[in-house]
C-alpha cells in the first residue's frame, strides 16, 4: 500500500490531503520570480531594477519549515523519495505550460555529480517530464564552473561565483524552455543559467522550482 511520505497514512499522492495543507504557495507573488509581495500583479523590487533573463517562474511552496528539510533530505540526505512529493506538487503549477515545452534541470559541476551520485533538479524534473510527458534534456547545458556552496557566501560574493558558471553544449531545437531546480533562493544561480540559453539562442526560459525563499 502506497503511504504518505510524511505521516505515512495510506495515500495514492505521495502527500496525502492533510500534508499537502504544509505546502504554501507564495501570496501575491513577483510575476517573474514568484518572491511573495504584498501587493497583486506586482513585479519586485529586484526583477523591476535588474530584469532577469527568464520570464516567469513556477512555483509550489514557500521555503519554510517543514519542507526546507524535505530539501536538505534530498539534496545532502540522499532521501530520493523526497523527489516524488516535489515533483507532484509541480505538477498542478505546470499544467499551465505547454506540453511541449522541454524541461532543463539546472545542472551539478561533473565533480558534486561525481560524489553525489545524482543531480536532485534532474531527479524531480525526471518524474515530471514522465507524468506530463515531457522532453528532458538533462545533457544540454553544463556547469562549467565548479562553485562553492552558495548558501555559504554573501550576496555580492554569491554573484561573482555564478557568473559565466554555465555552457551550452549541445543545440537545444526549440523557442520556449523550462528550467527546473529544487529551490529558488537569491535566484543568482538560476539567473546566470538563464542567461546563457537565452545567448544560446532560446527565446523564452521559464523557470520552475519546489520552493521559493521569502526573501
Ligand atoms: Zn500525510
Ligand atoms: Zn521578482
Amino acid at each position: 500500500m502506497l503511504r504518505c511520505a510524511v505521516c505515512q497514512t495510506p495515500s495514492q499522492l505521495s502527500l496525502c490531503k492533510g500534508c499537502q495543507t504544509l505546502l504554501q504557495a507564495p501570496e501575491k507573488p513577483c510575476q517573474i520570480c514568484a518572491k511573495p509581495l504584498n501587493q497583486s500583479d506586482g513585479v519586485c523590487g529586484e526583477c523591476r531594477s535588474d530584469p532577469p533573463a527568464f520570464t516567469k517562474t513556477y512555483c509550489a511552496a514557500i521555503y519554510k519549515a517543514p519542507i526546507d528539510k524535505w530539501v536538505q533530505q534530498l539534496k545532502f540526505g540522499e532521501r530520493l523519495d523526497r523527489a516524488r512529493i516535489m515533483a507532484e506538487a509541480l505538477l498542478t503549477p505546470l499544467s499551465a505550460l505547454d506540453k511541449e515545452v522541454p524541461v532543463i534541470p539546472v545542472p551539478l559541476h561533473l565533480s558534486r555529480l561525481r560524489k553525489r551520485g545524482y543531480n536532485q533538479a534532474n531527479e524531480i524534473a525526471k518524474i515530471i517530464c514522465k507524468q506530463q510527458n515531457r522532453p528532458l534534456l538533462s545533457d544540454v547545458l553544463v556547469r562549467v564552473k565548479n562553485t562553492e556552496m552558495q548558501a555559504e557566501l554573501h550576496e555580492k560574493q554569491r554573484v561573482a561565483n555564478v557568473r559565466a558558471a554555465f555552457q551550452v553544449v549541445k543545440p537545444i531545437k526549440c523557442l520556449k524552455v523550462l528550467l527546473l531546480d529544487d529551490v529558488m533562493t537569491t535566484g543568482q544561480t538560476l539567473r546566470s543559467a538563464s542567461k546563457c540559453l537565452i545567448n544560446a539562442g532560446i527565446q523564452q526560459v521559464n523557470i520552475a522550482v519546489f520552493a521559493r525563499s521569502g526573501g
